[in-house]
């Protein structure tokens, strides 16, 4: 790939992203095939101001060989050190750049039980740490680098290093880098998003009821003082940034007991390197009472039986089917980009900064006003090109929001 374009990538990272500030710290969690990205990242912050680039490497095929072969008390263990180091970072203000490339199945023969018993130790541990990006107390941001595994999954067909080419330019394409001024061209996109957040806001639905082919049939309702948000998040200091690139969606959280019906997936879900393929979920009060999967039911019920709140939802995000991800026509098996092609909606934690003052509420107080709280939030995709939305005011009267999978309105 042409460096040009990626030292461009890797700027709007650092400027548009994560929005660094003068003398700020910035943690890089990396794999270790995308190293030469990760220092372009480095060499982009430092230009801009960054006091220090922490890069916080990892191994997937470590991972994987520790998962096969340690000992399994192992599992159940979260070193201190480890917790200490997320901490350490984001109290003292760092901004976080996330590099999302996981290979979608290279767990397939791992145990789920270990993956499920690590992926909590881990996530409890690291609860405090999580629950400041969540709200917003530091700056975040996802982005994609293709690694060779990865590639070859999305484009099956071609050799690996044209597969790396391919999905690198289906990435930047994705992240607006050919715009004259990437910067600017994200700032129009987020005005964009602004549209529909401002209309959704001022509508105040208390219930949506979601409809397509597929058996979906769910009606979600939405706390009072409930707040749609997307493209650009303001962190609590006041600093602009995009949490994640490519972004499309809009979204809000459902009232935690308020969901009711049944709910089917439209694209398969990667988790923890396991793929869980054409599953269903049906809600009753709010949770899960029963779910199916044609692949992967170990994981998704792994998935739902994480914590108490892991059986609820925590999020409801709309895109519309007509987007330049969607257009694409691309199966990532990437979390990042398939939530960007498609409405989703997402199992556990709520963030409280989509409720009037939700982030000066205590626990207690979030989950009395319906925000769900969970170890966990993990986004499915739910779209199709015949989705139904139906926005239903406190009066009782039905507003058109999707029809065949768009947008109904014309702003
Ligand atoms: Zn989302
Ligand atoms: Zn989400």
């Amino acid at each position: 790939m042409d460096q040009k374009r990626l030292e461009k990538y890797a700027n709007l990272i650092i400027q548009a992203g994560i929005n660094l500030q003068q003398n700020q710290t910035v943690v890089i969690s990396s794999p270790i095939e995308t190293a030469e990205f990760a220092r372009m990242l480095s060499e982009a912050a430092y230009e801009k101001g960054a006091r220090e680039v922490v890069i916080d490497w990892n191994d997937e095929l470590s991972k994987k060989i520790r998962y096969m072969k340690a000992p399994s008390e192992l599992f159940d263990e979260y070193p201190e050190w480890k917790k200490q180091f997320y901490q350490f970072y984001s109290e003292g203000g760092a901004a976080y750049i996330s590099i999302a490339a996981e290979d979608p199945e290279l767990m397939k023969e791992v145990d789920p039980d270990r993956i499920m018993r690590a992926q909590k130790v881990a996530n409890k541990a690291n609860k405090k740490f999580r629950n400041r990006l969540m709200s917003n107390e530091n700056t975040w941001n996802v982005v994609s680098v293709p690694t060779v595994s990865w590639a070859t999954k999305v484009f099956p067909d071609l050799a690996p290093d044209q597969a790396v080419e391919s999905l690198w330019e289906a990435i930047l394409t994705a992240v607006r880098v050919d715009a004259a001024d990437p910067v600017k061209a994200w700032q129009n996109h987020k005005n964009n998003l602004e549209t529909a957040i401002y209309w959704l806001n001022k509508e105040q639905f208390q219930q949506l009821h979601f409809k397509n082919s597929l058996g979906t049939d769910l009606f979600i309702t939405l706390p009072k003082g409930h707040i749609w948000t997307g493209g650009a998040e303001v962190s609590q200091q006041g600093v602009d940034f995009i949490a994640n690139m490519p972004t499309e969606e809009v979204f809000t959280l459902p009232h935690k007991r308020g969901v009711e019906g049944k709910v089917v997936s439209s694209k398969p879900l990667q988790y923890n390197g396991k793929l869980i393929e054409n599953f269903s979920m049906t809600f009753k009060e709010g949770k899960i009472v029963a779910f199916t999967a044609e692949k992967g039911y170990e994981s998704l019920k792994g998935l739902i039986e994480t914590d108490e709140g892991s059986a609820y939802l925590g999020e409801v995000a709309l895109v519309p089917h007509d987007s330049p991800i969607s257009n694409a026509g691309i199966l990532f098996y990437n979390t990042l980009f398939d939530e960007n092609a498609s409405c989703h909606l997402a199992l556990g934690k709520a963030y409280p900064v989509c409720l009037e003052n939700g982030t000066l509420m205590g626990e207690k107080e979030l989950e009395e006003a319906g925000v769900n709280d969970s170890l966990i939030h993990e986004d499915f995709m739910i779209g199709t090109s015949d989705l139904i939305i139906t926005g239903i005011k406190e009066n009782g009267n039905h507003v058109p929001v999707f029809t065949g999978g768009n947008y109904a309105i014309k702003w």
